[in-house]
């Protein structure tokens, strides 16, 4: 028992990536996409670990990997993934000579990138964005022809290929919003003006997670998808794997008398005699403060209220009457299976959406 406890204790909060759910993830989103399966393992593969994000999806369907910055596109290469690599978000003085070398294809979503990249490198593979609707990243419908007629003068003259036309939807997660049928319009205004510019790019990419599940027009010739990868529909339409669990040791447990109160602020206090649990994760972790009064941990069987407010390293779980040995490990979120919380109801919680809990989570917790 002892050492039982002892190899506990010596194990702090941990986040475990299930991959087998990332690879049944993979299978049932190229299985919708018939053209080719771009897996975006930006963020740190959304918090689920770029590298092993990216070999589990390259293995079950996707032959594309997509990342906002080159820096991501480069600790891809370094760690020897050698598959089609698309790097779309960047100012307009990035190092593109090194994206280049490394074989990174680079999105162009203005002139000023387009000048900048041919001025420092010859050979680029480009995809040029379009905004569809966003007004967010991507060339403005305004700018598009010039850069279509400018991207084509430079490939006539050897400078670069055009390998893709991209965008991006805004409501594809509301599967009814007009707002997809006209995003779904521009882009394909886009793809004629680009081939009206004598482009040829075979890559056409337009839908994410959402419009990949729901929107069979959006798809064209790739989708890139990141979500879904991990288990989060921003649809809600498709039931897909979670593949996050987030534990953490019981550090302590104190009994208390009825009017303890519990925390900064004394936000909680307890109108009966209780137990307490001390677990040592809080915000700097990823638990959002902002989910004080809702949270729930899975502990010793059953789910358990996180009590007062949420510290930067330690959260307080009550336990009631019920006795719990320091050491015994606490679930934060895991897919659901056994009852405990998931990534879902954690950003209910916190009035947000999955995504930032998954990419939240802090670098002091052990991956596994
Ligand atoms: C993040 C991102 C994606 C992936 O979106 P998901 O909804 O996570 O699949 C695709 N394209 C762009 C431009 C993105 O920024």
């Amino acid at each position: 028992m002892t050492a039982v406890l002892a190899a506990r204790a010596a194990v702090g909060p941990r986040l475990e990536v299930d991959l087998d759910a990332v690879a049944a993830n993979t299978r049932l989103l190229a299985a919708l996409t018939p053209g080719a399966l771009m897996a975006v393992v930006k963020a740190d593969g959304f918090g689920h670990g770029a590298t092993g994000v990216a070999r589990t999806a390259l293995a079950h369907g996707a032959s594309w990997l997509g990342v906002t910055s080159i820096a991501e596109a480069l600790a891809l290469r370094a760690a020897d993934l050698r598959a089609p690599l698309l790097s779309w978000l960047n100012p307009v003085d990035a190092d593109y000579v090194t994206a280049v070398g490394s074989h990174v294809d680079l999105a162009v979503p203005s002139l000023a990138h387009l000048d900048a990249l041919t001025r420092s490198v010859t050979g680029a593979r480009v995809h040029l964005h379009l905004d569809t609707g966003m007004a967010r990243d991507g060339a403005a419908p305004e700018e598009w022809p010039a850069l279509c007629r400018a991207a084509g003068r430079a490939e006539r003259a050897g400078a670069l290929r055009v390998v893709g036309v991209m965008g991006h939807l805004g409501c594809a997660d509301v599967p009814d919003d007009p707002a997809n049928a006209a995003g779904r319009a521009v882009f394909t205004w886009g793809v004629e003006v680009a081939r009206a510019a004598g482009l040829r790019p075979p890559l056409r990419h337009l839908a994410a997670t959402a419009a990949t599940l729901t929107d069979p027009a959006s798809r064209h010739t790739m989708s890139r998808v990141g979500a879904g990868l991990v288990g989060i529909d921003p649809s809600g339409t498709t039931r897909l794997s979670p593949a996050l669990t987030l534990t953490a040791p019981v550090v302590s447990t104190r009994r208390v008398p009825t009017g303890a109160s519990v925390g900064y602020g004394h936000a909680w206090y307890a109108d009966r005699p209780t137990t307490l649990a001390l677990l040592p994760l809080g915000y700097a972790d990823g638990l959002p403060r902002s989910t004080a009064g809702h949270a729930q941990v899975w502990l010793a069987g059953r789910r358990r209220r996180v009590v007062g407010r949420v510290s930067m390293d330690q959260v307080v779980v009550d336990l009631g009457d019920d006795a719990v040995l320091p050491g015994t490990v606490a679930t934060v979120f895991g897919p659901g299976h056994q009852g405990e919380p998931t990534v879902a109801e954690w950003a209910g919680w916190a009035d947000t959406i999955e995504h930032e809990i998954v990419t939240g989570i802090g670098a002091r917790v052990a991956r596994s």
